[in-house]
C-alpha cells in the first residue's frame, strides 16, 4: 500500500468506528464549493459508511447566482459602450436564451476577465469613454474586495465605474435550507474561506436555534474527513456544538478589517438565489453614499425572476434536493465541454465534480 492508501485506510477506519455509534442515518452538508471539489477529488463519498451521507449545499458562487442576474449581466455586456468585467468562471454560464458572456465576447462585446476587483478600477481609469461594469458575485470571501474597488473608484472620482452586485451571505442560505425542511440536514461542514472573514462565531446562532452541530474545516481531504468524524461523533451523542477545526486560519470573530469594509460600503438586501428564490437580507447592496456606482440604477435594470434552463436541476443540486445523476441532462446533453447549467460550468460546481471525480478510484481501491 502507498502512503496515500495507508492514510485513506486510517480515515476509513476512523469514519467507520465513529459511524457505528450512530443510531440512525445522518446527512451532513458542505456549504463550500472548494469542499465539494476536494471531497470528490479524494473519493471521500465512497469512503463514507453507509449510514452517513455528505450532500452539497449552496457554496459555489457562480452556481448560486440567479438566472435573472446572469441574463442582466449578458444584456449589459451587449451594450456597445459597456466593458463588462468579471471573474473567469462566469464566462461560460448560459443565460435563458443559451447566450453567455463568452458568446457575447465572440460576437464583439467587450467582456474582460479580471483576477482582482481593483483591476476593474484600473480599467475604468484607463478607458474614460467606456462604461465599466464589474459583475460582482460571491460570498463574504469576495465582497470585501468589491468594497475596496468601490472606495478606490470614489477616491479617484471615477464617473464611469459601476458594480452589478450579486454578492451573497452564507448564513441566510443555511437558515433557509433548514427552515424549508425538505432537505434533511444533521450538521454542517462550514465553509473555510468564508469563515476566515465572518469568524466561527457567526454559526453559533444556527447551532442554538436548530440544535445542529457545525464544524469549520480546512480544504485538505484529511481536514474534511476530520470534520465529518467530528460531526458523526457529535450526532451520535446528540450534542449540538460549534467546533472550529481550522484555527490556523479562522478565529472566532473573523477579519475585522474585511467586515468593516463590507459594512462601510454595503448594507443587507433581499437577494434572488438559484434554488432558494428570494431570501430576505441575504445579499448586499451599495449604501446610499455609494449608490452612484450601482449598475442596476445607472442602466435602469429591474430585479427579474427567470427560471433555470429547461431540464436543468442546478437549483435542486445546490440545495441538496437531488444529486446530478437525477438530472436527465447529466453526461448526456450537459458536460464540462458543453455545459447547460452553472453547476457544470464552474470548477467548484457539484455537477462538474460528479462528472470528473464520481466513483473515485483511490477510495474504491482501498475499500476493496
Ligand atoms: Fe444543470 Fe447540467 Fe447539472 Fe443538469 S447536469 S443540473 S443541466 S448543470
Amino acid at each position: 500500500m502507498t502512503t496515500r492508501q495507508h492514510q485513506s485506510r486510517r480515515w476509513i477506519d476512523r469514519l467507520r468506528t465513529a459511524a457505528e455509534k450512530l443510531r440512525r442515518p445522518v446527512a451532513f452538508m458542505e456549504v463550500c464549493g472548494t469542499h465539494t471539489v476536494s471531497a470528490f477529488r479524494c473519493g471521500l463519498h465512497s469512503m463514507l459508511p453507509k449510514n452517513v451521507r455528505l450532500i452539497s449545499g449552496p457554496g459555489c458562487p457562480v452556481c448560486v447566482t440567479a438566472q435573472g442576474d446572469i441574463d442582466q449581466m449578458i444584456a449589459l455586456a451587449q451594450q456597445t459602450d459597456v466593458s463588462l468585467c468579471t471573474y473567469g468562471d462566469m464566462l461560460r454560464v448560459t443565460g435563458s436564451d443559451r447566450q453567455s458572456l463568452e458568446a457575447a465576447r465572440s460576437a464583439g462585446a467587450d467582456v474582460r476577465i479580471i483576477y482582482s476587483a481593483t483591476d476593474t478600477v484600473r480599467i475604468a481609469s484607463e478607458n474614460p469613454r467606456r462604461q465599466v461594469v464589474f459583475a460582482a458575485v460571491g460570498f463574504e470571501t469576495t465582497t470585501p474586495a468589491t468594497a475596496v474597488a468601490v472606495l478606490e473608484a470614489e477616491k479617484r472620482g471615477l464617473g464611469n465605474f459601476f458594480v452589478y452586485t450579486s454578492h451573497k451571505q452564507v448564513i441566510p442560505a443555511m437558515r433557509a435550507l433548514l427552515d424549508g425542511g425538505d432537505v434533511g440536514i444533521d450538521g454542517f461542514l462550514c465553509p473555510g474561506h468564508v469563515s476566515v472573514i465572518i469568524g466561527s462565531d457567526a454559526y453559533r446562532q444556527i447551532v442554538a436555534d436548530y440544535r445542529l452541530p457545525c464544524v469549520v474545516v480546512g480544504f485538505e481531504d484529511v481536514q474534511i474527513a476530520e470534520g465529518i468524524v467530528a460531526l458523526i461523533e457529535l450526532s451520535a451523542v446528540g450534542i449540538a456544538e460549534l467546533v472550529n477545526l481550522y484555527p490556523q486560519a479562522v478565529n472566532h470573530s473573523g477579519n475585522s478589517r474585511a467586515i468593516q469594509l463590507m459594512d462601510q460600503v454595503f448594507e443587507a438586501s433581499d437577494e434572488n438565489w438559484r434554488g432558494l428564490s428570494r431570501l430576505p437580507a441575504s445579499g448586499r447592496r451599495l449604501r446610499a453614499e455609494y449608490a452612484r456606482f450601482d449598475a442596476r440604477a445607472r442602466f435602469n435594470l429591474p430585479v427579474v425572476d427567470v427560471p433555470d434552463p429547461p431540464g436543468c436541476r442546478c437549483g435542486d443540486v445546490i440545495t441538496g434536493r437531488c444529486e446530478p445523476g437525477a438530472c436527465r441532462l447529466f453526461r448526456v446533453a450537459c458536460t464540462p465541454v458543453h455545459p447547460i447549467g452553472p453547476c457544470m460550468v464552474s470548477s467548484e460546481g457539484t455537477c462538474q465534480a460528479h462528472f470528473k471525480y464520481g466513483g473515485n478510484r483511490l477510495a474504491a481501491e482501498v475499500i476493496a
